[in-house]
C-alpha cells in the first residue's frame, strides 16, 4: 500500500479547522503514532489548534457491556445534531489492550452517527497501554474541538481504571443502568457512583418500565447516603429508552443545561489538569524505572531471589528503589 504523504503542521490545523474529517483523522492517527517524528508533528498541530481557543461539553459515558451506551450515544446524539450541535464519539476500551480483542470496538456501533456529516464517531485505539491511550484521547479531544464539535463524548466500557481516565477527562460523567438486573445498585460497590454526576436507567420501555422507575427510586435513596462531591448536589437520576425514546428529551435538556455552566466547567477543568499532571509525573517515573537498563538486570536478579526465597519482595523494591534515587542523582 502506498505512504500517504505527511502534510505540513499549518495544512494539517486548515484542514481540521475547514471541517476536513479525513485530514482530521489523519491527524489523530499521528498522535497514536509510536514514532518520534509523528509525535512532535502532532504536538505541532495540538498547539496551533489550541490558539483558537475552541471548546467544547465533554461528556464522558460508562455502564457495563450490553447496558446501552451506544445505541443511547446513537439516540441522543441523532437528537442534539437536530438542535443544532456537531458531535465527536471517541472511546478508551482498555480490554482491546488486554484481550487484543475489544468489547467495544467489534461490532459495528452507531451507524446512524456515522453516516452524519455532523457527527465524528472514532474507535478505540487497539494497542497502547491505559496511560497512552487516555493521553491520546484528551489530546484528540482538543483537536475535534478545534474542528468545531461542540459536544464531544468519551465512551467506556464499565471495567478497570479507564473510567477514571474518562471522569478526569470530561465535565459531566454518566453512568448507564439497567433496570433492576439483580445487584439493586449497579456500582456502587465499584466506586463509579461517586464519580457520577448522573445516572441514567436504560431500557425504561416495555415490561421494564415500571421496574426502571423501582430502580431509580432505590438510586435516589441511595445516593442520599453517599457525601456530597465538591458539589452542592446530589446526582440526578433518570430513566430512559434509548430504542423508544422514552425520557430523552428531558436527558438531552439537562445535558444541555451543564454544558451551560462554563463557570462549574472551567474550575472543574482546572482540578483535573492537577490529576493530569500528578498522572504524567507518575507514569514518567515508571517508564525511567522500568525502562533502565541496569534496574532491569538488577529487576531480574531481584525476582530470581524472591522465586528462591531469598529475599522478600519489600526488602528487594527497597533495593531497587535506592538503586533508582542513586542513578537519578
Ligand atoms: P453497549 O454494549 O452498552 O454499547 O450496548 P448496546 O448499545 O450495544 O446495546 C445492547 C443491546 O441492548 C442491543 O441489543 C440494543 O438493541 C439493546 N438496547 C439498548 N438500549 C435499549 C433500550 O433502551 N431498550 C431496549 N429494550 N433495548 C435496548
Amino acid at each position: 500500500m502506498k505512504r500517504k504523504k505527511l502534510l505540513t503542521a499549518s495544512e494539517y490545523v486548515d484542514g481540521i479547522k475547514s471541517g476536513d474529517r479525513f485530514i482530521l483523522s489523519r491527524a489523530i492517527t499521528l498522535i497514536e503514532s509510536n514514532k518520534v517524528a509523528h509525535r512532535e508533528l502532532a504536538q505541532e498541530i495540538l498547539s496551533k489548534c489550541q490558539e483558537s481557543n475552541q471548546t467544547s461539553f465533554r461528556i464522558g459515558i460508562t455502564g457495563s457491556p450490553g447496558v446501552g451506551k451506544s445505541t443511547f450515544i446513537e439516540k441522543i446524539g441523532s437528537s442534539l445534531i437536530e438542535r443544532g450541535h456537531r458531535l465527536a464519539i471517541l472511546t478508551i476500551d482498555p480490554s482491546s489492550q488486554i484481550t487484543k480483542g475489544s468489547i467495544l470496538g467489534d461490532k459495528t456501533r452507531m451507524n446512524v452517527l456515522s453516516a452524519s456529516e455532523n457527527a465524528f464517531v472514532r474507535p478505540s485505539p487497539s494497542s497502547g497501554t491505559l496511560g497512552g491511550v487516555a493521553r491520546n484521547t484528551r489530546e484528540t479531544i482538543l483537536l475535534c474541538e478545534a474542528a468545531g464539535y461542540d459536544m464531544v463524548f468519551v465512551e467506556t466500557v464499565g471495567v478497570g481504571q479507564s473510567e477514571i481516565a474518562v471522569h478526569y477527562m470530561t465535565d459531566l460523567f454518566l453512568l448507564l443502568l439497567l433496570p433492576g438486573a439483580g445487584d439493586e445498585l449497579q456500582g456502587i460497590k465499584k466506586g463509579v457512583v461517586e464519580m457520577a454526576d448522573l445516572l441514567i436507567v436504560n431500557k425504561s420501555d416495555g415490561d421494564r418500565e415500571k421496574l426502571a422507575q423501582l430502580t431509580r427510586r432505590s438510586y435516589v435513596n441511595a445516593l442520599r447516603l453517599f457525601p456530597l462531591k465538591d458539589k452542592d448536589s446530589r446526582p440526578d437520576v433518570y430513566t430512559c429508552s434509548a430504542i423508544n425514546g422514552n425520557g430523552i428529551p428531558e436527558v438531552m435538556d439537562a445535558l444541555e443545561a451543564y454544558a451551560k455552566q462554563t463557570d462549574v466547567i472551567n474550575k472543574n477543568r482546572l482540578e483535573q489538569d492537577k490529576y493530569w499532571l500528578r498522572q504524567s509525573i507518575e507514569s514518567g517515573l515508571i517508564s525511567s524505572f522500568f525502562e533502565h537498563p541496569l534496574l532491569k538486570e538488577e529487576l531480574a536478579k531481584e525476582e530470581q531471589s524472591i522465586l528462591e526465597g531469598k529475599t522478600s519482595p519489600f526488602l528487594a523494591a527497597e533495593r531497587l528503589l535506592r538503586l533508582f534515587e542513586k542513578r537519578s542523582k
